[in-house]
């Protein structure tokens, strides 16, 4: 139960695939790619998005249920991606122009697709009209917009009608999504009839996309569409689909002992009880107040027993008001039902390789180890990266263990890579490399910028022991 380091830092041990293994020891290939493309590089692989596919139906199935995966694209910008969920008999959550014609042009059929775009101009919902992609409306603007390319049109034109304001132990869940859930189905009678004012759009179906990962809000948003689904029914509306969107938590580290001893040592270092594990004391969330913390870690739940496909089946499994559980309702009301995940398809697809470039201590005396890469490479939401890196010795090295942080190349006091301090089992030298694993949902791509014209990392795929360029 060793999970401390010499140095006495907490290790958070990453889940690697055995994809990535067998990669890292083609030092001779990565090598030429961090040569020919630069630093940092991204790799993927595709075989585990198709076993997170795969986990997903394998739950549906149990259940008999009618279902769709959409793959939220947004997650990672590579093509393979949505390519693979097409091949795989799945389709894809478009929430941009690009994301959407850049699948129409791969030959993805538009009743494959949808978009759920946030902000949905005109070009969008022409280029989704003309190829029938069933839109995502949120607002009433949006279906004046859509009602007026109907007209101009003549088309009828598929939509779903994402709903939000549902109530959780009298508690209404925020969001800025979405029509109220509780009067749906009478807005949906008094606008989108035959002779109403939005008589060019065509209900298809209920949709929610939650913030947060509870499974709970989850179960409980699908049983207040059922319920709406069921008085849309008496109204004559019938209901093809209920998409429940994503969010399906994923785990990336081994051992829950971990987890756990990284936050209590996070808490005492904040009270100067021990050495600092962040830099300048970070506490990722938690604050010291009158000598005690306050707050929550404002992180991503890296350790999580209950994810992927688990948490489908914990909200399928789940009784509303100790009725019949969530799988039966959905089964008895015939409708599609889809998920959204982006996240959770991800896990495990890819890493991210940085070369170090130099070793130097800042004014504090901190080992500082630079690697030709930026911070919005490797960032999401979560204040941290909660997860160890890879050091890989482009040659053997007899040197001793040391600790330090991961700095980068914009000219900021603040360029950390991660926010904690971390151990290496030798110094690492200049050349060798940095392995960040797990990377592709969200870390690469979400916030990646091209500030001091550094140009963004190129993505690239293992496959038969080559490294190819993303689409190629
Ligand atoms: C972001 C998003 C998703 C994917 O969420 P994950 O947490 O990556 O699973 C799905 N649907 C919508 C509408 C989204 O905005």
């Amino acid at each position: 139960m060793n999970s401390k380091t010499a140095d006495d830092l907490p290790k958070l041990t990453p889940i690697i695939h055995p994809w990535v293994n067998r990669c890292l020891r083609q030092k001779k290939l990565i090598n030429r790619a961090l040569r020919i493309y630069g630093s940092p590089i991204n790799i993927h692989n595709t075989i585990p998005f198709e076993e997170n596919v795969r986990k997903f139906k394998s739950i549906f199935e149990k259940y008999g249920l009618k279902h769709r995966i959409y793959f939220a694209r947004k997650a990672n910008k590579c093509i393979s991606f949505p390519k693979a969920a097409y091949t795989m008999g799945e389709a894809i959550d478009t929430a941009s122009l690009r994301e959407l014609s850049q699948c129409l042009s791969l030959g993805i059929p538009g009743r494959k697709i949808i978009t759920t775009a946030a902000v949905k101009n005109q070009k969008l919902l022409k280029t989704a009209v003309n190829d029938s992609v069933p839109i995502v409306v949120d607002n009433d603007d949006e279906c004046l917009l859509i009602q007026s390319i109907g007209e101009e049109t003549g088309l009828e034109i598929p939509v779903i009608i994402r709903v939000s304001h549902f109530v959780q132990n009298g508690e209404k869940l925020y969001s800025r999504f979405g029509f109220p859930v509780d009067h749906i189905a009478d807005w949906i009678r008094m606008n989108l009839g035959e002779n109403q004012k939005y008589n060019k759009l065509s209900y298809r179906g209920l949709h929610f996309h939650l913030n947060g990962y509870s499974f709970e809000h989850r179960a409980i948003a699908l049983c207040r569409c059922l319920d709406a689904i069921k008085q849309l029914k008496a109204y004559g509306f019938e209901t093809k689909s209920l998409d429940m969107g994503g969010g399906f938590l994923v785990n990336y580290l081994l051992h829950k002992y971990q987890w756990d001893s990284f936050f209590t040592e996070l808490k005492s270092a904040l009270l100067g009880k021990r050495s600092q594990i962040t830099f300048a004391n970070d506490g990722l969330g938690y604050r010291v107040y009158k000598g005690n913390i306050i707050g929550e870690p404002n992180v991503y739940p890296f350790y999580n027993e209950l994810n992927k496909e688990k948490v489908l089946e914990a909200i399928l499994t789940y009784q509303c008001n100790g009725g019949s559980p969530l799988w039966k309702r959905i089964s008895d009301s015939q409708v599609e039902l889809r998920i959204e995940p982006g996240r959770s398809l991800l896990d495990q697809a890819g890493i991210t390789i940085a070369r170090v470039c130099f070793r130097k201590k800042d004014t504090e005396d901190n080992l500082l180890i630079g690697v030709e890469m930026n911070r919005t490479q490797l960032r999401s939401s979560s204040a941290d990266f909660l997860l160890d890196p890879i050091h890989i010795p482009i040659e053997k090295t007899s040197s001793h263990p040391s600790s330090g942080y991961l700095v980068g190349a914009y000219c900021l006091e603040q360029e950390l890579i991660l926010k904690r301090k971390i151990s290496f089992s030798t110094l690492p030298k200049v050349g060798d490399w940095i392995v960040f694993p797990n990377t592709a949902g969200y870390m690469m791509h979400f916030y990646e910028s091209e500030a001091h014209l550094f140009e963004l990392a190129t993505n690239l795929f293992y496959k038969e022991n080559d490294l190819v360029k993303d689409g190629s």
